[in-house]
């Protein structure tokens, strides 16, 4: 089988990966972003690829059409409403798992063609404030450093950042230099103990949203133990002494942290010269995400510890082309190839080079503008693109009403059925990973070939070749003529030569030349090179800026929703969801709880708890851990409406933004929580896909078909009938037991002697293995031997899964460390957890520490 040179679509580590037709999926050894390594998520692509729920055939209004109607369709509207109410009546939201040539072309025809900049993305809810802050900062949106600085960095600082779960690989990487490198510190700034943690020699766990005062605290301390870079500053940074006096000004207490504690982090700073200081949601998505960002780089201005090898600040993206977005000015306030939109020489020289009837004059709506634009009747036709904003929004049930408030929805989609789907008058089916050709850029600016390795599926169409399908009948077509993506990207070069004149960071001039077809991960400007490392910047001056940020008042509400992400998924469960190896990591939505709030809220394990706020509400079970800390819940974002009832948790997040970045706040919002009492809960597994219909439903891949956890306040009359309602199992015979006297019902259902699904309902939480369960649909045990729920003595119930690619359970892991693996090593050798992508192996390390059992050195 041969394989094919290629990109992983998830996380914005950029890994590159060898894939085959037939499934076979090998890191890259030859990339440099992950030299051969893949995470949980990027090693189960290969379970990824099926045609199960793909979207085949364009749609309109449900049915089936071909391509030319649908597109006539989509162009006629777009053109009707651009005619009738104006270029600020249309939008597109794309996304940052869209390839570097489709946001090109998206982004060309809204600003150059349709002349409104109405075009924002899903990357605004990733890392806008870090584009702002770079902006206020830099002159330009730069990322300064690469990959290596991690690894030779004797400090790093990662704050709101769980790099084991969100970025794996890079995590690894640093994992290994640590190793390699003892002396090397880690300081782990969250409020939220993460598996990330578990690396740190230090962890601060801040008040959500104290990092300005914790940065400033910094800045203050620099200054005051005569630790800045004097010289630098003078020749270098303007803005010094201003930022340095609200820093002084500012009451570093308020980071929630004790006196000593900081002392320790401020003197460890000041004392390390090579510091790299890595961060990503925690800060960016924020009210005041900006300025934390600000607070970070006025540290590293202070210092001059930027553009050095092993030293600068670094954002991570969580997009995998959130930065090619940033590139071809993806984003309602940039223009092309990091020119300015508000710049009137940029824009005319985009228009000269794009020969285009006009060009976009000011910012357009950003994403949670935009989306009240659609409530409020702004906007009449809306283009969706390879994204889901009806859940993944902030306040995500008025964004689903204002989607359908929209006189015509389109989308551009892979998967037939998603909350925003649901809500569209025409589907236009896209290719998937592993279908599409084209570019991406990671994190530290490489720019990686994401190649195809499968034909496309029905009717699936390439996004660029969509999007310029639709611009041809709006009347465009000589400008989007493009044949192949590399017509796109050269165009995109050509581009950034034609505005050479302008000072900007982006220089492509390296892929001049390039062959697309073999062209090799490449960083931009010149491989390798560092920005700043001469000192100088892109304001007019010369030089960077030090932005005077003051520290927020902080919520007093009694409880601050902190949202986020599992190590095994990846955003709204569209690609992963269908992995049954990734599904048993973390199977249904959960909120963290500190165990002082849950005895006072009476939440025991297992309890289901609604969390509530203005804006919405959700319902989730309660997971019980002093990770987080008092007043504080942590909740996954992944669940959409297809998978669970109430487990949007973005149905409950306020829509608040950061002022200068427009970003929203998705890690501290006011919330209340109380345990909901429910008069049953219930397991399902089944041979059929359940839907979720009772008030608490969360259903998941398994490896002999589906699970569900349930729970209602209403009791059936027909217990059969509500297995068969729930399940979608209208065939076969059902046995039930029923032990009225423990409050439990359990069912099987057979068919040519086959168990096909089993139904175990509680007056509490069903504590029964979940992978027995499972493991028994399919298979010949009599229905009486099934319900009893257990594994035969051959078959120990091994656990909650934690080791994804061996399906290695909690149990198994411990029967092995009481046996003598007292380390992550060991554990791996006696059950080979951790041995394939190291994903688990913070926690394999946090299950030795609970279990504890005497460490053995590694
Ligand atoms: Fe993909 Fe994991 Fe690499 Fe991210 S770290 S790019 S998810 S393999």
């Amino acid at each position: 089988m041969s394989l094919t040179r290629t990109t992983c679509p998830y996380c914005g580590v950029g890994c590159g990966v060898l894939a085959g037709a037939d499934g076979t999926i090998k890191g890259d050894p030859d990339h440099p972003a992950n030299f051969g390594r893949l995470c949980s998520k990027g090693a189960a692509l290969g379970e990824t690829l099926d045609l199960d729920g793909r979207l085949l055939h364009p749609k309109i209004n449900g049915k089936n059409a071909d391509w030319d109607t649908a597109l006539d369709l989509v162009a006629s509207k777009f053109s009707n409403a651009i005619a009738e109410h104006g270029p600020d009546s249309v939008a597109f939201y794309a996304s940052g798992q869209l390839l570097t040539e489709d946001y090109y072309v998206a982004n060309k025809l809204m600003k150059g063609f349709i002349g409104a900049a109405n075009i924002d993305t899903n990357s605004r809810l990733c890392m806008a404030s870090s584009v702002a802050g770079h902006k206020r900062a830099f002159g330009t949106d730069t990322v300064p450093g690469t990959y290596e600085d991690l690894e030779e960095a004797d400090l790093i600082v990662l704050v709101g950042s769980n790099l084991a779960w969100c970025h794996p690989v890079l995590y690894q990487r640093i994992a290994a230099a640590k190793e390699a490198r003892p002396h090397m510190r880690i300081v782990n700034i969250d409020p939220r103990r993460t598996a990330t943690t578990d690396l740190a020699d230090i962890h601060l766990q801040i008040t959500p949203d104290g990092d300005v005062a914790l940065f400033n605290g910094l800045l203050a301390h620099l200054a005051d133990t005569q630790m800045l870079n004097a010289r630098y500053l003078a020749n270098h940074v303007s803005g010094v002494d201003a930022a340095i006096e609200i820093a002084r000004q500012t009451d570093s207490a308020l980071c929630g942290i004790s006196a000593p504690e900081r002392t320790t982090f401020y003197n460890l700073w000041a004392s390390t010269n090579k510091v790299v200081t890595i961060y990503s949601q925690g800060v960016n998505q924020s009210a005041g995400g900006t300025d934390k960002v600000n607070a970070i780089l006025n540290c590293h201005l202070a210092t001059g510890r930027i553009g050095k090898p092993g030293m600068g600040p670094f954002s991570v993206t969580g997009q995998p082309n959130a930065m090619g977005g940033r590139e071809v000015g993806g984003l309602a306030n940039m223009l092309a190839n990091h020119l300015d939109l508000e710049n009137a020489d940029h824009r005319q020289a985009v228009q000269d080079f794009w020969e285009s009837p006009t060009i976009c004059s000011e910012a357009g709506l950003k994403a949670v503008d935009l989306f009240q634009a659609c409530a409020d009747g702004r906007i009449k036709a809306l283009w969706v693109m390879s994204t889901n904003p009806a859940v993944s929004l902030p306040d995500a049930d008025a964004v689903a009403a204002a989607i359908a408030n929209v006189p015509f929805v389109v989308t551009s989609d892979i998967m037939e059925k998603t909350d925003t789907n649901d809500l569209a008058d025409v589907l236009l089916p896209a290719t998937s990973w592993g279908e599409k050709d084209g570019t991406v850029t990671n994190s530290e600016r490489r720019i990686s070939r994401q190649r195809a390795f499968l034909s496309a599926p029905a009717l699936a169409r390439p996004d660029w070749k969509i999007i310029s399908d639709v611009a041809v009948r709006m009347g465009f077509a000589d400008a989007f003529a493009y044949q192949k993506p590399a017509d796109i990207f050269a165009e995109f070069v050509a581009l950034d030569a034609a505005v050479a004149h302008f000072p900007r960071d982006l220089d492509l001039s390296i892929f001049a030349d390039a062959d697309y077809a073999t062209l090799i991960p490449t960083q931009w400007p010149h491989n390798s090179r560092r920005f700043f490392g001469d000192g100088q910047f892109y304001h007019p001056d010369g030089k960077a800026r030090m932005i005077a940020v003051t520290a927020p008042e902080l919520s007093k509400s009694r409880f601050a929703l902190n949202t986020g992400r599992n190590r095994d998924q990846w955003h709204t469960m569209t690609r992963t969801g269908k992995s049954a190896r990734l599904g048993p990591h973390l199977a249904e939505p959960y909120v963290e709880i500190n165990p002082t709030d849950a005895e006072a809220l009476g939440a025991s394990p297992g309890d289901l708890v609604k969390v509530e706020s203005t804006y919405g509400r959700t319902i989730l079970r309660a997971l019980i851990t002093p990770r987080v800390a008092k007043g504080q819940l942590f909740a996954p974002m992944h669940w959409t409406r297809q998978r669970t009832s109430l487990g949007t948790v973005n149905s409950v997040v306020a829509p608040v933004t950061d002022p200068f970045s427009g970003q929203p706040a998705l890690k501290s919002g006011a919330v209340t929580a109380v345990v909901y009492k429910p008069k049953w809960y219930g397991f399902l597994a089944s041979h059929t896909q359940p839907t979720p219909q009772t008030p608490y439903a969360a259903i998941a891949k398994t490896q002999s078909g589906w699970q569900a956890e349930l729970a209602s306040r209403k009791m059936p009359n027909d217990w059969e009938a509500e297995l068969r309602r729930l399940s979608g199992l209208t065939d076969g015979v059902v046995a039930l037991q029923a032990d009225p006297a423990a409050g439990t019902i359990r069912m099987a259902v057979t068919q040519a002697g086959c168990i096909t699904g089993l139904f175990f309902v509680s007056s509490a939480p069903v504590v029964l293995s979940r992978a027995t369960i499972v493991s028994l649909i399919g298979t010949d045990t009599p229905p009486l031997v099934a319900l009893a729920g257990q594994s035969g003595s051959d078959q120990p119930d091994a656990g909650a899964t934690v080791c994804a690619c061996f399906k290695v359970g909690r149990n198994t892991l411990l029967s092995a460390a009481a046996n003598g693996a007292r380390s992550v090593a060991a554990l791996g050798e006696a059950t080979c957890a951790g041995t394939n992508c190291g994903s688990c192996k913070p926690e394999l390390q946090t299950l030795l520490a609970e279990a504890q059992l005497p460490m053995a050195a590694e």
